[in-house]
């Protein structure tokens, strides 16, 4: 007895040992790291649990419900713009806005369109929602293909970007389309007096409960944008894009702001082929189907110089530039980076590609999960890099 218990003893201290060795070996050595540590790429901060951001507890029964007086209503709308056509795909677009989120705030609705409103689409429209509908058509002006683009280079452009598979190359409504969500649709005299919007399309989803008013948080915490996803875009669609931005910034040093994101958005490590093909610009944007936004961003001497100078460039026409990057870029380097917001708790999906946070106020999509069906849209997400040169805010 006297021997044996010192020898039980070591042989369960190099049992203990053993096991110690082989956890070292074996175990997941997975540190969650945080954005802006080595290994940012790893943490996925879709799978974090997301609430609604802390100290704006603002329910539908209180003061910013509307039609209370003294209410502390924001200056904004809901703006989407949409063809007749399409009104099945808004009617399931407002639904899904209208029972998660603006039925308790009630928000005016302004539709815009290049042809005047059917009254089926107004009926079935005013029929989703008890706030107020507006029906707007856009002036010719500000859609029509300005004087200075030639026609012959135009039609030689396209044949080009055909080539490169660009998808809507040949279809000028496209062109005109990114060209007003660029640099116009602020200007519709029916906004005049608006400052704040939150861009719908047809054929979104959302899927979580929002129970704050999403703009009295852009104007409490000053910011300036607000976006749910990040990602790549085609390079062939911009190749000049950057090229003419820097010579914008040539002549106007003076509009970058200090706090600008132009890291994120001359980034060449993820994807190099990327960078390389957009001469310069990482193709990185914040999607622009969802917007929540201060308009006074766009109405801004520095985006109106910006936008301007790309248009007279003539790349929305010659090329297939996106309102989603000239957005980006725009805010990218005029906008203070820390007014701009990821709106993590907002359940948001444009086919392919989701925000689904997780939490328990959403239905209907897959936590952290950034696409749906080929994964090799995964490689599309560039969240993560906004996250690593910018933050999370
Ligand atoms: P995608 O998201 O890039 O595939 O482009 P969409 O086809 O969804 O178009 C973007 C938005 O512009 C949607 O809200 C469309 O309804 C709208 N849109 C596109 N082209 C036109 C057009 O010629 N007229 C009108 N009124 N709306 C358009
Ligand atoms: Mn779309």
């Amino acid at each position: 007895m006297a021997i044996a218990r010192p020898v039980r003893a070591l042989g369960l201290a190099a049992v203990i040992m053993w096991c110690f060795f082989l956890y070292q070996i074996f175990a997941p050595s997975a540190p969650i790291r945080r954005p802006g540590e080595v290994g940012w790429d790893e943490y996925d901060p879709n799978l974090e649990p997301t609430g609604e951001p802390e100290g704006i507890l603002m329910h539908a029964s209180n003061e910013y419900a509307p039609g209370i007086e003294n209410s502390a209503r924001i200056n904004a709308t809901l703006l989407a713009l949409v063809r007749n056509e399409e009104v099945d795909g808004m009617v399931q677009a407002m639904r899904d806005l209208e029972r998660t989120w603006n039925h308790k705030f009630n928000y005016p609705w302004t539709f815009f369109n290049d042809v005047p409103f059917s009254e089926e689409f107004k009926t079935k429209t005013q029929n989703e929602t008890k706030a107020e509908c507006k029906y707007e058509l856009i002036p010719k002006e500000h859609w029509e293909m300005p004087s200075w683009i030639n026609k012959d280079l135009y039609d030689e452009s396209i044949k080009l970007l055909l080539d490169e598979k660009i998808q809507y190359a040949d279809k000028i409504s496209y062109h005109q389309m990114c060209r007003w969500n660029s640099g116009m649709f602020y200007k519709h005299p029916a906004l005049a007096d608006t400052q704040f919007y939150w861009r719908v399309e047809p054929n979104v989803h959302f899927f979580c409960d929002v129970d704050y008013d999403v703009f009295r948080y852009m104007q409490d915490n000053n910011k300036t944008y607000g976006f749910t996803i990040n990602l790549y875009d085609a390079p062939q669609s911009i190749p000049t894009l950057w090229p003419e931005t820097l010579k914008f910034l040539a002549e106007h040093p003076e509009y970058i702001h200090e706090n600008n994101a132009m890291d994120w958005l001359t980034d060449s490590i993820r994807r190099p082929d990327h960078n390389k093909k957009a001469n310069g610009y990482s193709t990185c944007h914040f999607w622009s189907n969802f917007e929540i936004a201060d308009m006074r961003f766009w109405r801004s001497k520095a985006y109106d110089d910006y936008f301007n100078h790309l248009d007279r460039a003539g790349g929305f026409f010659y090329e297939r530039w996106g309102d989603a990057p000239v957005h980006s870029i725009g805010l990218g380097l005029f906008e203070d980076s820390s007014r701009i917001h990821w709106f993590r708790d907002i359940g948001y999906q444009h086919v392919p590609f989701l925000n689904c946070p997780n939490s328990n106020k959403c239905k209907g999509c897959t936590a952290g999960k950034p696409f749906e069906g080929e994964s090799f849209l995964q490689k599309e997400d560039c969240r993560p890099n906004w996250f690593k040169f910018v933050g999370m805010g």
